[in-house]
């Protein structure tokens, strides 16, 4: 029997499971996907917010402004891509400039530090691109940019690095209460744990349901995004909002981690919970939009786009409680934005209850608190790379070229722990694919690897999904 099972791996599936592997426990992190991050976490604005905008006195609010100081320690420790660059909400007229003043007065009440009221001059001087008819903004200088999948793949490598057993590609499909704990269903196997902590992110209703009356609803909120070329990266150096107004948040524009150019999301409330699809209605809608803040994104380098579903809760604020009417079972649902940015203080959080529910847990004296660094071979000197190569020489072969990924660095995140076992987990990890081609060159060849490294047929290699082959058969046989 487990100590507890965390169902979903996602940002808060992989925080919860990494800080309570920092005790003595037998822990096991199940995820329906056939990769960690696959769900919200991989689909989002990637921003660690300030924390002014969400209402004082919620659980948002204060794990908000917890959770953001935390990231320059769990990225450098994980060595996950963060930059705190800071983020801007923009005014071009009165209205909207109320807007923001209130924005800066709930952010005091919500203690972040640092806030300011820039005039037009002073925040055109921080941003040469945006529209000159802006008015004045509001600066806040701790915001940041992560990579959030990166993140949670991080955080699921160090846990498994500190024995917590992962279970990808096992939905939960039923969960029953026994004498000690609860029987947790899943497709294809059982398995028993004393506790369980629900972080299924838009399931998490369902999830809870399984074994409570349902208390909460979740509901799918789509927003859609545009994605443009690193040619397109330094349009904006902060993260820029526009003022929300009784017409709407608007669309932000902000560089990414990676020097890419993310634009968006809109807002749209759904019934499937599966429906990330995009549309070129809406993509156009969020290009209209953006052009307040800037009339200089040249789209023509848009190089994808995508959608993420806001678990958007009932309740509407996150649930993160044992459920009242099931024992030992814990809730962490309705994590909408500013779930990510709150992410390493909900875990502390959950950590806390389950000290409260479990009895006091002992710490383990042998965690591991960081990871094996990647070698990012194009940050290395001309010197480095060639003794890497003279001692590896998968380091000297390019296979992604638009990112400059080679094959040492594809193998290295097949063979970790929690490592990739698809095509698009290796493009989440070491970026081939991720480029202007978007995998058109180096596709195949990352299928060869994938294939050779794991043992397998190159026919059963999958792109992301359950089944989602990628070749069929031979087009010349013998
Ligand atoms: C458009 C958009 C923009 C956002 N922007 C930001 C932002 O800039 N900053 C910010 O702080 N937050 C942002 N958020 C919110 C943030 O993305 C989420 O709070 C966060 O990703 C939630 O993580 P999660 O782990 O709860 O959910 P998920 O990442 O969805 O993880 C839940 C996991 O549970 C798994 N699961 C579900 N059912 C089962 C089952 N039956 N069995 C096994 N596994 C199951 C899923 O497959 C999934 O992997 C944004 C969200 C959206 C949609």
């Amino acid at each position: 029997m487990y100590d507890i099972a965390v169902i979903g791996a996602g940002i808060i599936g992989t925080f919860v499971a990494r800080e309570l592997s920092k005790y003595d426990l037998k822990i096991v992190l199940i995820e329906k996907d056939t990769d960690i991050a696959n769900g919200t976490t991989k689909s989002n604005s990637a921003i660690v917010h300030g924390g002014y905008d969400a209402k004082p006195g919620t659980l948002k609010a204060k794990l908000n402004a917890l959770g953001n100081p935390m990231f320059n320690d769990i990225c450098t420790k994980l060595d996950v891509p963060f930059k705190r660059i800071g983020s801007l909400v923009i005014a071009t007229n009165q209205e909207e400039m109320a807007s923001v003043r209130e924005l800066y007065e709930r952010g005091i009440e919500n203690n972040i530090p640092n806030m300011m009221i820039l005039d037009g001059k002073e925040t055109i001087e921080m941003e040469k691109n945006i529209n000159k008819n802006v008015i004045g903004s509001l600066y806040s200088p701790t915001a940041g940019i992560v990579s959030p999948w990166e993140l949670a793949v991080a955080l699921a490598e160090n846990a498994a690095d500190n024995g917590v057993e992962i279970k990808l590609g096992n939905k939960v499909t039923d969960i029953k209460k026994v004498q000690e704990g609860y029987s947790i269903e899943m497709e294809d196997e059982k398995l028993e744990a004393k506790y369980v902590i629900n972080c299924a992110g838009i399931y998490a209703d369902d999830i809870n349901a399984m074994v409570a009356p349902r208390s909460f609803d979740i509901r799918p909120t789509r927003g859609q995004y545009n994605v443009l070329d690193k040619s397109a990266g330094d349009i904006v150096t902060h993260v820029i909002f526009q003022a929300p107004t009784k017409a709407g948040k608007g669309t932000l524009v902000a560089p990414t981690v990676h020097g890419n150019l993310l634009v968006g999301p809109d807002a749209e409330d759904l019934e499937d919970k599966e429906n990330t699809s995009t549309s070129s209605d809406r993509i156009s809608f969020i290009r209209e939009k953006s052009k307040k803040t800037t009339d200089k994104i040249p789209f023509g380098a848009t190089i994808t786009s995508f959608a993420g579903l806001r678990a958007k809760p009932s309740t509407e604020d996150f649930i993160i409680e044992e459920s009242k009417d099931a024992k030992g079972f814990i809730n962490v649902a309705g994590i909408e934005s500013p779930g990510l940015s709150a992410a390493p203080a909900i875990a502390d959080y959950v950590v806390d209850i389950v000290k409260e529910v479990a009895g006091d847990l002992k710490a383990k004296e042998d965690f591991i608190d960081s990871r094996r660094p990647f070698i990012k071979f194009m940050e290395l000197s001309d010197e480095e790379k060639a003794k890497l190569i003279k001692k590896d020489p998968r380091y000297g072969r390019i296979i992604c070229r638009c990112e400059n990924i080679t094959e040492g660095e594809i193998v290295d995140v097949i063979k970790r722990n929690a490592g990739a076992k698809t095509v698009d987990a290796i493009k989440r990890r070491a970026r081939p694919g991720m480029g202007r081609c978007q995998g058109g060159f180096c596709g195949p060849r990352v299928m060869e690897i994938l294939a050779r490294e794991l043992g397998m047929d190159i026919k059963d290699v999958l792109k992301d999904g359950k089944n989602s082959y990628i070749l069929t058969g031979n087009t010349k046989e013998n």
